[in-house]
């Protein structure tokens, strides 16, 4: 049973080195536990604030102990009433190949409502942080334009079907010509900015927002969000929900400068974390299964194969590597 432990804390971007893959045997379970089998295995961009020891809403990892992320498996052994062999099941494990739960931090899948895949994005964590950031702190209105940074990935695409769904113009910000067509072209967003490649983003999004901005639902922070913030309207509402542009920096950068122009459009600028929103997230999940079902919302998935390859997928979303959610492929369903 193959594990990877944070070996050390990460100094700027990340590397192999901050990471260590261990052999230990396959452990056995006691009364109550299951053993799950790793099929998939979430890389999310938050875990890089848990491998260092700022204070934040997560506890940082530990150096030398596992990474925990989110785990797709199939049960393999069972000493848990409610859990049967052969079921799938999705919850904050180790990222090794086997894990032991006692039931409590696990939730059962259905794979004949969804892949099993999609609890680790649309029908889990970041399908929820998508839902509850736009619709609970962003309401959207029919008419308004909302833009999202970060638009490709595995929240942001979601943040853009949803507000499609309610009637709005949909800006997204990626960072390729390739990652835009997809969202113009498969998402139908309205319009798609590469902000590595334009000339000047804040001319860009003028052009692809004539009524200004609504709701900025922000993944990345930095300069795309000064650029984007100088054409909030009257009573726009800012969602802080990732600022992944200043996640490996050594110091944060100077910003943003935009207290006036929320003093002066009466503007609202909110961070949130998804489980801020935990007792709704029945209601998140039954929305999101349904609109998929109904193929009003689809989703894209960028798979690497193999449990040797988790650590380089990690690193490929500081790279810009997935378009939709990154997912590791430990074993076959
Ligand atoms: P993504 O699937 O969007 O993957 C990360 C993407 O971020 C990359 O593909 C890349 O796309 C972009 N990126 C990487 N580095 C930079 C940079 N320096 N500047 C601008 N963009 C960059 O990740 P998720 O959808 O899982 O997460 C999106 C954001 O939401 C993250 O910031 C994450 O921390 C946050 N989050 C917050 C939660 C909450 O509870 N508040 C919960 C879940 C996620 P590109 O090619 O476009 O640069």
């Amino acid at each position: 049973n193959r594990k990877i432990l944070l070996a050390s804390r990460p100094v700027g971007m990340p590397t192999e080195e901050n990471f260590k893959f261990i052999e230990t045997s396959t452990p056995e379970i006691g009364d109550g536990e299951v053993l799950i089998r790793t099929v998939y295995l979430s890389v999310d961009p938050y875990m890089r604030g848990r491998m260092s020891d700022a204070k934040s809403y997560a506890e940082p990892y530990k150096v030398g102990e596992p990474i925990i992320g989110g785990i797709v498996g199939k049960v393999t052994a069972s000493k848990n009433s409610r859990f049967e062999v052969n079921s799938f099941v999705e919850g904050r494990l180790e990222w090794a190949e086997y894990n032991v739960s006692d039931g409590s931090n696990i939730r059962h899948l259905n794979p004949e409502l969804a892949p099993v895949s999609t609890a680790l994005h649309v029908l889990g964590m970041p399908g929820l942080t998508a839902y509850f950031g736009l619709l609970h702190i962003g309401q959207p209105k029919e008419g308004e334009t909302v833009v999202i940074s970060g638009a490709s990935g595995a929240v942001g695409t979601i943040v853009g079907q949803i507000a499609r769904l309610k009637g709005c113009r949909v800006v997204g910000i990626a960072g390729s010509d390739e990652k835009c067509e997809f969202l113009s072209n498969e998402l139908a967003f309205d319009a798609a900015i590469n902000y590595k490649t334009t000339p000047d983003l804040f001319e860009s999004l003028k052009e692809a927002c004539p009524n200004g901005v609504d709701i900025y639902f922000d993944n990345v922070g930095g300069s795309v969000s000064d650029n984007v913030m100088k054409l909030i309207n009257f009573q726009s509402r800012t969602i802080i929900c990732g600022q992944i542009s200043q996640y490996n920096l050594d110091k944060p950068e100077m910003g943003p400068r935009v207290m006036d122009k929320l003093l002066k459009t009466s503007s609202l600028m909110k961070g949130f974390i998804v489980s801020d929103f935990a007792e709704h997230n029945k209601e998140g999940l039954t929305n999101l299964s349904k609109w998929v079902k109904e193929g009003k919302i689809t989703y894209r998935e960028n798979v690497v194969e193999g449990f040797d390859n988790t650590v380089d997928a990690f690193l490929g979303l500081f790279r810009g590597e997935n378009t939709g959610k990154q997912l590791v492929k430990v074993s076959e369903e």
